[in-house]
């Protein structure tokens, strides 16, 4: 039986993970967080496939089928709401339209002002913090956990046959990757305010996602930054974008300032390198995309090792 690790218990780790399990291999996962306390638990986040092509595009719809088999569970935190997602250039229909319910293209007298096209549609929306519990609870069932902070991959080398790096911005340090960066991110959080349905807006970065008892609002990405000292004018920011559509958003709103940072990199790091006798996955850099990619890049883990 193959010795295999797992780095990282944020939603690749976990996703990557509970793929190898269903597939025969228990796991040793090294992390220095907690699941809950790991950059992945402060997302949005919802499952987002627009404009993917490619291997992204593949990783994107296995990702959407789990999410929409595991809304069925009431406990997992993943739910499927109606989105409004708007653009600001015409574009052509999405590739999941045939996937996700309900997917229907606004009429010319209906879409929101100063938009070119708009599309309404059933979508996963993943409350993190509870969905890395649900996750996390089936992986301690089946692997040993091992909270620790590796200085570098070589401490694995000699005791596995393989590894798998899901260690998210912290790959940084861990294979001094140089490219990749922070992408510092920040949301108001609010329990008290109604909404019909979640809204996206890519171009000036504004949404707001409706989980099951809280709504989050954003957004902001602030390339090569890990902290904000400005946090109280992004909040002002993100309040002002949020009101030019829904005028009954205010301060007196939000119950809650969240922040998070987004392992950035130009493109996913998914690649095999081989050292002495261990083979080592990379899988990491998944920027603000992690969640829509998760579960399509820890079946290509599997893949990798068949
Ligand atoms: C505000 C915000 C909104 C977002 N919205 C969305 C969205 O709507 N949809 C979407 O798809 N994505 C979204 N994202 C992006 C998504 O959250 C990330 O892509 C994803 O969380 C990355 O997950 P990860 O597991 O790679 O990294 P992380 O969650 O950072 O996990 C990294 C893991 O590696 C461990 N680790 C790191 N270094 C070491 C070390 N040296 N030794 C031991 N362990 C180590 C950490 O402890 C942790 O367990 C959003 C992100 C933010 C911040």
């Amino acid at each position: 039986m193959q010795k295999i690790a797992v780095v990282g218990a944020g939603i690749i780790g976990l996703s990557t993970t509970l793929k190898l399990n269903q597939n025969g291999h228990n796991v040793e996962l090294f992390s220095k967080d907690n699941p809950t306390e790991t950059n992945s638990s402060y997302a949005g986040a919802i499952w987002d496939g627009t404009f993917k092509e490619g291997v992204y595009r593949e990783w994107s719809e296995v990702s959407l089928l789990q999410y929409i088999h595991d809304a069925k569970s009431k406990d997992s935190g993943v739910t499927l709401k109606e989105l409004l997602q708007v653009y600001r250039t015409e574009v052509p229909e999405p590739w999941f339209k045939n996937i996700v319910p309900m997917f229907q293209v606004i009429s010319e007298k209906d879409k929101p002002y100063g938009t070119k096209e708009a599309h309404y549609y059933s979508v996963p929306h993943i409350n993190p913090k509870k969905y890395l519990e649900f996750l996390f609870e089936k992986v301690s069932k089946a692997n040993t956990i091992v909270y620790r902070e590796l200085e570098n991959l070589d401490e694995l080398i000699e005791d596995f046959d393989i590894v798998i790096n899901c260690s998210g911005l912290g790959a940084r340090e861990l294979v001094k990757d140089p490219t990749m960066y922070p992408v510092f991110g920040q949301l108001l959080l609010s329990d008290s305010i109604n909404i019909e349905h979640s809204y996206m807006d890519d171009e000036d970065f504004t949404y707001y996602f409706s989980h099951e008892d809280h709504v989050v609002f954003g957004g902001v990405a602030l390339k090569g930054k890990e902290f904000s000292k400005d946090q109280e004018n992004i909040s002002a920011e993100i309040t002002q974008k949020v009101q030019k559509i829904l005028p009954q958003f205010n301060e007196s709103k939000i119950s809650k300032i969240q922040t998070g940072v987004r392992p950035g990199r130009k493109s996913v790091r998914f690649e095999t390198e081989f050292f002495e006798n261990t083979t080592i996955i990379h899988n990491y850099g998944h920027e603000g995309l992690g969640y829509t990619y998760a579960w399509g890049c820890a079946s290509s883990v599997v893949e990798k090792l068949k």
